[in-house]
């Protein structure tokens, strides 16, 4: 069994590289911007809760993603969970440590990729121009980049301080990023 978190700023690539990583790991992918995005989609309950503070950029309460997460972490028919876009606040953190281990589970690592920001403004604009998304524009972007700073960034000494922490250069060819990850997931295997 094998539990790894994605993790980094908005645009730092985390949804590109988990592709890889979930074929080539047999993982399952829990990414909860995706699943937040599709409850807004359907128009459910959930999704009329969250729409308003998505489209500005802002995060969700801790504990509606609790919520999800829980519904989510039941259902493992592969070898392990990826993570993407959680834990993205030290509550966050805790409540996955609960779970996992609740369910005999632990989360093994947190992989962190590093771009700077000029970087992520550069290509999350570019990604604007492709895939739709609504909080892709400039003030939005800023927004979600000051709410990484602020409530996700303290995750980095959390997951260091418990020796989770793996930092992976993410700027370069999307190739190169890709073996980077293989390497240190082949680490902790
Ligand atoms: P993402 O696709 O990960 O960039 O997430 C898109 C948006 O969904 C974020 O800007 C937040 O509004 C919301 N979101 C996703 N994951 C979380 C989370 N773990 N905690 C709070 N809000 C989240």
């Amino acid at each position: 069994m094998l539990n790894i978190a994605i993790f980094g700023p908005p645009g730092a690539g985390k949804g590109t590289q988990s592709e890889f990583i979930t074929s080539t790991y047999n993982l399952t992918y829990l990414a909860t911007g995706d699943i937040l995005r599709a409850e807004v989609a359907s128009e459910s309950k959930l999704g009329l809760e969250v729409k308003g503070i998505m489209a500005v950029g802002g995060l969700v309460s801790d504990e509606i993603v609790a919520r999800i997460i829980e519904k989510n972490i039941c259902k493992q028919e592969k070898d392990g969970f990826l993570f993407d876009g959680f834990p993205r606040t030290i509550l966050q953190a805790y409540v996955l440590d609960g779970l996992l281990c609740n369910a005999h589970m632990k989360l093994d690592a947190v992989l962190s990729l590093e771009v700077p920001e000029d970087l992520l403004i550069d290509r999350l604009l570019k990604r604007s121009a492709i895939a739709h998304r609504d909080d892709d524009n400039y003030d939005t972007i800023k927004f979600r980049l000051e709410q990484y700073r602020s409530k996700t960034m303290p995750l980095i000494s959390f997951f260091k301080e418990k020796g989770k922490l793996i930092t992976i250069d993410g700027v370069g060819e999307i190739s190169d990023i890709t073996n980077r990850l293989k390497t240190a997931i082949n680490s902790i295997k």
